[in-house]
């Protein structure tokens, strides 16, 4: 926790959350015990659990608020959908592995995570059915902006995502209208790569 208000995650809501959240029920028993180090581990399928201050650093940006609506793209481990549910949002998460997308949801609902909704879906069209959406998240990396997860932010809504091939810059768009969005730039990350189709897993 220290190491993340030094690395600049100041605001206590996002704190809180990543305190009550256990990491290592995310991760391999194998990396159990490395669980709070801040570093991302693979978790299967070439993907990785982002690291702690990423996860913070993106739920920050995304300023939830109780009760909000958040869509996340890319469920992963499901450890940042959890965190997203602890701030009190109403999350609906979306995965392109169904293996990763099994796991996920058999491990949020043991946890009794009811504020999690877990889909077996392409991100890159959203979740039209559920939108508008208050915050959207994208956990991998994109060369470009899919439009229809701006076209599925309320207005007032925000959406993060890492944008770019090799190294990511953070992106945040805010709908200020139907038509108009405002564009901010944060620092460099490295995320695995956002991939449009869906990956159902071998039987
Ligand atoms: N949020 C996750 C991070 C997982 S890494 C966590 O907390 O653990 C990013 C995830 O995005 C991977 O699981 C990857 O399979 C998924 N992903 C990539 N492209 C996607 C797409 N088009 N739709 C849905 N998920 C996608």
């Amino acid at each position: 926790m220290d190491a993340l208000r030094q690395r600049g995650i100041l605001d206590e809501a996002v704190l809180n959350a990543i305190n009550a959240v256990p990491r290592h029920f995310f991760l391999d028993k194998a990396f159990e015990e490395h669980a709070y180090a801040d570093k991302p581990f693979p978790i299967g399928n070439e993907q990785t659990i982002s690291q702690p201050y990423t996860v913070a650093y993106m739920t920050a940006l995304l300023e939830v608020h109780k009760g909000d609506r958040i869509l996340e793209i890319g469920t992963g481990s499901g450890y940042q959908a959890a965190i997203l549910a602890a701030m009190g949002a109403r999350v609906f998460t979306v995965e392109r592995y169904e293996a990763l997308y099994l796991q996920a949801k058999e491990l949020l609902s043991l946890m009794g995570m009811s504020g999690v909704r877990c889909f077996f879906r392409d991100g890159t069209k959203g979740l039209p059915e559920y939108a508008p959406y208050n915050g959207i998240i994208v956990t991998a990396g994109a060369p470009v902006v899919p439009e229809p997860l701006k076209q599925q932010l309320a207005i007032g809504g925000l959406l993060v995502i890492p944008v770019g091939e090799e190294v990511q810059y953070m992106y945040r768009y805010t709908r200020l209208s139907e038509m108009e969005f405002k564009e901010e730039m944060f620092d460099a990350f490295r995320f695995v790569p956002f991939l449009e189709g869906v990956r159902k897993s071998d039987k």
